[in-house]
């Protein structure tokens, strides 16, 4: 029989698992407390857990994540990880630090299906979903690895290294939603991370259904991948948008602020000279978004090989920029960290990959909301 990964497992299947081995919920707790508040990996470093039950899981359980294939740290501060998956496949979380929080950056898929036509994940296609053991693990992991040195910055009171968690790295984390889910009531769970809802961003390129699924069943802050203001253009740079183009979009956002721990959506639009850059096209967006609570995070578009798009020049992003501003929506302009370990957006895992030359392009990758 084959040992169950302990990291798939939120605290509802935990429980529910203990019982069939006829151990109490408070067991399942106190494991749960060992694996995610303390970073155990060994039953027997479990000290106040019963050494029957110590041997038991140790017979039948693991706790595994995704082994780390290389990682490095920026002059910056910005530490990145790649992760092995399996047949050839790597996808990479990554560490930003800032002066009030620290975030971690992570993925759900390796690959992504949407095939956005400015992102090099995109264009390597789609491998398969992340379990939810692949996806916590890469908290679990630089969690417990960056927290002795947060200790050490801030005395015996730190308990946490990273305060906010972003799904903004490989692949579209609504569809591998099944695996989403348990990671993320981990992460807001007091005896695992204990993350508020309002440091836990999902980014989605337009799931319409599953943000609807998403405000009932675990609403988080929400970032939205738009890229641009018309259907036209948007079903040209993201092909989901056909599916569901942006006035269904509009409403699922106003529909998900009804649950939102924040008021605000965060929109994400990356800029690319000559398409989506215009004057014209600023004041399209403030039309578009003007009946949605937002904020607006530019991503000045980051060329990769392969792709023949163009990032526009500073002040074409600052004046893009200005009008969005004067038209009374708070806009950020995302600032490149970690570009001297290829940690910068679209400069990512599939880069040392033998298996493919492409280079993990996710649009998201350090757009971290405000
Ligand atoms: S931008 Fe995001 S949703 Fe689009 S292809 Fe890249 S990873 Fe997938």
């Amino acid at each position: 029989m084959a040992a169950v990964n302990l990291l798939n497992l939120d605290r509802e299947a935990l429980t529910a698992w203990f019982e069939t081995l006829g151990e109490k919920p408070f067991r399942a707790r106190q494991v749960m407390r060992w694996i995610h508040r303390r970073g155990a990996a060994d039953f027997g470093a479990m000290s106040d857990v019963a050494r029957s039950l110590r041997e038991k899981l140790a017979q039948q359980a693991t706790i595994a994540a995704a082994p780390v294939l290389r990682s490095g740290t920026s002059s910056d501060g910005t530490r990145k990880w790649l992760l092995g998956v399996g047949a050839g496949d790597a996808v990479e979380t990554v560490y930003i630090p800032e002066d009030d929080r620290a975030t971690l950056c992570i993925s759900t898929q390796a690959g992504c299906a949407v095939n956005c036509r400015f992102c090099a994940t995109g264009m390597q296609g789609f491998s398969r979903n992340l379990s939810t053991a692949e996806i916590i693990g890469q908290l679990w992991m630089a969690e417990h690895e960056l927290r002795p040195a947060a200790a050490g910055a801030a005395g015996e009171a730190a308990t946490r290294a990273i305060s906010n968690v972003v799904f903004m790295g490989m692949g579209e984390p609504l569809q591998n939603y099944d695996a989403v889910l348990p990671a993320l009531r981990l992460m807001l769970d007091d005896d695992a991370y204990g993350l508020s809802r309002r440091r836990v961003t999902v980014s989605t390129s337009g799931m319409v259904p599953m943000m609807d699924k998403l405000a009932r069943d675990c609403p988080v802050a929400l970032a939205v991948s738009l890229h641009a203001p018309t259907d036209a253009l948007r079903s040209e740079l993201v092909p989901l948008n056909k599916k569901y183009p942006l006035g269904e979009l509009m409403g699922a956002c106003r529909r998900y602020l009804q649950h939102s721990p924040r008021d605000f959506i965060t929109f994400e639009y990356v800029l690319i000279a000559g398409v989506n850059d215009a004057d014209r096209q600023a004041r399209e967006l403030l039309q578009r978004v003007a009946d949605v609570s937002c904020k607006i995070n530019l991503i000045p578009f980051n060329p990769f090989p392969g792709s023949k798009l163009r990032r526009p020049d500073a002040q074409r992003v600052r004046d893009f920029a200005a009008i969005l501003t004067e038209g009374g929506v708070v806009t950020t302009v995302r600032r490149t960290r970690g570009d001297d370990i290829d940690a910068a957006c679209g400069q990512l895992a599939g880069r040392v990959l033998d298996r493919t030359t492409a280079r993990l392009g996710a649009r998201h990758a350090l757009a971290v909301p405000s």
